[in-house]
């Protein structure tokens, strides 16, 4: 994954500082602390049985386990659910049934992935709840059949509105991003907006820009989440809800590390000695004669690491894991780049 550089350059950082190498998070690494909680308004304390929950006025809450979270909306007609990570499972039951006696009747999906909604199959047991999801997230479990995360009775294309007693929960498909079927939740009078994997407030994104399976999408998401009027954004993980600075925040960060990956493919067409394709790729193929998969890792691990260098220098510490997951982040981009947007550099037609 480093570049032989690199390599020998975080061997010599690590014989004096025991800090993390760019690429590469090792077992007794010490990364940079936490900062604060920037744009979360409040951290749920867990209670004995592991979970937390947080009162988001009329009928709305978040439950918790402080890594993955769930939204929970009571009404009169009875109770609906947004997704439900396993790592919650049952105490997702237990904190509703000490909220009311209203039988859940709706569980909602925000995006197929395993780890937000394997545990749904608790709910579905009973055969009176309704299932609801976008249709390719339909699709892809008819596709990858799971019985954790059981089969939709509701889809809908581009937009859905739940009424659901004294409750509305408006379901939006902003297009795919994170996944193919990923929504944003808006539950309108509580001004709430939820959508999951895509902003993680106090933190970069997980790895590789979330895991984004279409990084242009998963970009224009944050201009379609602050489109929204709300006052608490939930992320579906981490602890508290967070607001609309913690979507702005995240935003600037992804629109820098734009810039820089782009400056950064711009400057391997030079004959600048750290990433210049020119440059480079003799000095590889010197030493692994006709192997192209050498000279293009090398290439592209370069060009990365040096999207990572400058993007740090604004943004190592602040928010929390760019020393773990920054590197992964500028490899996303460099590759969204020259894939999706045709910025390819020195690879492109030449003049
Ligand atoms: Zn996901």
């Amino acid at each position: 994954m480093m570049t032989l550089l690199s390599t020998i350059a975080c061997l010599l950082f690590l014989a004096n500082t025991a800090s993390a190498c760019v690429g590469y998070a090792g077992l007794h690494d010490h990364f940079l602390p936490l900062k604060g909680t920037l744009a979360v308004e409040q951290e749920i304390p867990l209670n004995a049985a592991g979970y937390g929950m947080s009162d988001l006025g009329q009928g709305a809450y978040m439950i918790t386990d402080g890594i993955y979270q769930t939204f929970v909306l009571l009404s009169t007609a009875g109770v609906v659910v947004v997704d439900a990570p396993p790592t919650i499972g049952r105490n997702i039951e237990y904190a509703i049934g000490n909220l009311t006696n209203v039988p859940v009747k709706w569980v909602v999906y925000s995006h197929m992935h395993a780890d937000h909604i394997g545990a749904a199959y608790l709910f579905t047991n009973n055969p009176c709840v309704v299932t609801i999801a976008q249709e390719n997230t339909a699709w892809q479990l008819n596709f990858t059949p799971d019985p954790r995360r059981p089969p939709l009775a509701i889809t809908f294309k581009d937009n859905y509105t739940l009424v659901a007693g004294n409750q509305t929960l408006e379901l939006f498909f902003p297009g795919p991003g994170h996944d193919m079927g990923n929504i944003i939740i808006y539950a309108l009078k509580q001004k709430i907006l939820m959508m999951v994997d895509q902003v993680f407030p106090g933190y970069v994104p997980f790895e590789y820009l979330a895991e984004a399976i279409y990084v242009p999408g998963w970009i224009k998401a944050h201009d379609q989440l602050l489109a929204y009027d709300f006052d608490v954004y939930l992320g579906g993980h981490m602890g508290g809800p967070a607001n609309r600075t913690a979507v702005e925040l995240q935003r600037e960060y992804v629109q820098d590390l734009y810039d820089n990956c782009f400056a950064a493919i711009q400057k391997s067409g030079t004959d600048d000695p750290a990433v210049g394709l020119g440059v480079i790729a003799p000095i590889v193929l010197q030493n692994n004669v006709g192997n192209s998969w050498a000279e293009f890792g090398v290439y592209l691990d370069a060009i990365s690491e040096l999207c990572y260098n400058v993007t740090s220098e604004k943004w190592l510490g602040k928010p929390a894991g760019q020393d773990i997951f920054g590197y992964s982040h500028a490899k996303a981009m460099i590759n969204s780049l020259r894939f999706d947007l045709d910025v390819l550099g020195p690879t492109g037609v030449q003049p």
